[in-house]
């Protein structure tokens, strides 16, 4: 049986490894797609468990060698799944997740239209900042450069969520962590006709209200917030005063 394709993106901070690994806890037969990239490991991350970390040169010849299913320049360093990641999981009948940004989102759905997309928004620009600030702090470097350039990129980023299927706000933890589950259980149902016993009817109604096609009364709040579709405000919370991070 092929196993299904899930693309999940987001703006930086907004949760979206913390719901990756929270969902791979509940759900089994989902593999994730360790990613490459140039950056240097962060806090605790470890060659090969969060990232295949490597450098620019390495990176450039594995572009040239077509290792790639999609890559793209992100905050400054390349990022790229490998097409081994989908090759493993096929062979092993899993589906498989991949956590990449809007612009590798775009080059897999191209490749694979059958992809589904799921795009996670933080439920406000000031949850969005104190999330990436305390990550920092908790990683043990706050590195205000770096800070100001993800949240700076959080409204560009956003501005493709109606290229995704799914939207998912992650306010609280986990009811989000439901919702990513409902989706993966409701993409078998439909695709695999795999079942979900007693709780299919609130798995597939959990799941079909967070199409972007029904999400639009949730989402409003949280655009207008970012300063999407004609309203502005949102980089004055992003860049606003910090008194109430702590
Ligand atoms: P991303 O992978 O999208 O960059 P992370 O998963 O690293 O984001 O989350 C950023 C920070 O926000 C982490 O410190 C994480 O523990 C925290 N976080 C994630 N989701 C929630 C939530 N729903 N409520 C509160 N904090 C959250
Ligand atoms: P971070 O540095 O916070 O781990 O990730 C920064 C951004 O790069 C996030 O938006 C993340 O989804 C994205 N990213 C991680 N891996 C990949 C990848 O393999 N390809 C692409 N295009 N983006 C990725």
């Amino acid at each position: 049986m092929a196993g299904i394709l899930f693309i999940i993106s987001a703006p930086s901070g907004s949760g979206k490894s913390t719901l990756v690994s929270e969902l791979r806890k509940q759900v089994s037969g989902v593999d994730f797609a360790i990613s490459w990239t140039t950056r240097s490991p962060r806090g605790s991350e470890e060659n090969g468990r969060e990232y295949n970390f490597t450098t620019r040169e390495e990176f450039e010849r594995m572009i040239d060698e077509g290792v790639f299913l999609e890559y793209a320049e992100v905050f400054g360093h390349f990022y790229g799944t490998a097409r081994q990641s989908l090759e493993e999981a096929r062979n092993a009948g899993h589906d498989l997740l991949l956590d990449i940004d809007v612009q590798g989102g775009a080059q897999v759905r191209a490749k694979m239209p059958e992809a589904v997309s799921i795009f996670v928004l933080p439920p406000n620009p000031k949850v969005l900042r104190t999330r990436l600030r305390n990550r920092s702090r908790a990683e043990g470097v706050v590195n205000e450069a770096e800070l100001y350039r993800r949240l700076s990129e959080a409204s560009k980023e956003i501005e493709n969520y109606r290229e995704y299927g799914y939207i998912l706000v992650n306010d609280i933890l986990d009811r989000a962590v439901a919702q990513l589950e409902a989706i993966v259980l409701a993409e078998r149902f439909y695709r695999n006709g795999e079942a979900i016993a007693y709780r299919s009817r609130r798995v597939l109604e959990v799941a079909a209200a967070c199409l972007q096609m029904n999400a639009h009364e949730r989402l409003k709040p949280v655009l207008e917030a970012f300063g999407i579709d004609g309203r502005s405000g949102g980089q004055q919370l992003l860049f606003g005063e910090d008194q109430d991070d702590d």
